[in-house]
C-alpha cells in the first residue's frame, strides 16, 4: 500500500464528485414536475432517501446509466468519509490515479474491469 490520499486530494476529489451528482441531478430534475422537491430530496443523500416517494419517481425517471452513475458517486462519497476511497472494491488495491482522476466514482480497478466486461461479454 502506498502513500494515504492526503486531504486537500480527498476535498478535490469530493468537491468533482459533488459537482458531477450536481449535474445530473439539475438536468434530469428540469424535466420533472416537482423539480425543486426532488432536486433537493435527491441532493441530499440519494441511498437514504431511496424510500422517499419523490426520490424513487426521481430515480425510475433515470436511464440505467444515469441513475447507477449517481448512486456510484454517492457510494464514492461515502466511500471518502471511510477512508475507503481510491481502493477497488473488489481485490482492494489501489485505483489508479488517472483511472480515479477520469473517473473519481469508479469502485473497481482496471483489472476487475477488464475481467468484468469480459465475462459479461462472454455470456
Ligand atoms: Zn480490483
Amino acid at each position: 500500500m502506498t502513500k494515504k490520499m492526503n486531504k486537500k486530494e480527498k476535498q478535490e476529489f469530493r468537491k468533482t464528485l459533488l459537482d458531477k451528482k450536481e449535474r445530473i441531478v439539475h438536468k434530469l430534475s428540469q424535466v420533472m414536475t416537482e423539480s425543486k422537491e426532488v432536486e433537493m430530496n435527491v441532493a441530499q443523500d440519494l441511498v437514504d432517501k431511496a424510500e422517499s416517494s419523490y426520490t424513487k419517481e426521481f430515480l425510475l425517471s433515470l436511464s440505467d446509466t444515469e441513475r447507477e452513475q449517481l448512486l456510484l458517486i454517492d457510494e464514492a462519497l461515502r466511500r471518502l468519509d471511510r477512508d475507503g476511497f481510491g481502493l477497488c472494491q473488489l481485490c482492494g488495491q489501489e485505483i489508479g490515479k488517472k483511472r480515479l482522476a477520469a473517473l473519481p466514482w469508479t469502485p473497481t480497478c482496471i483489472n476487475c474491469q477488464q475481467k468484468a466486461e469480459e465475462e459479461s461479454a462472454a455470456e
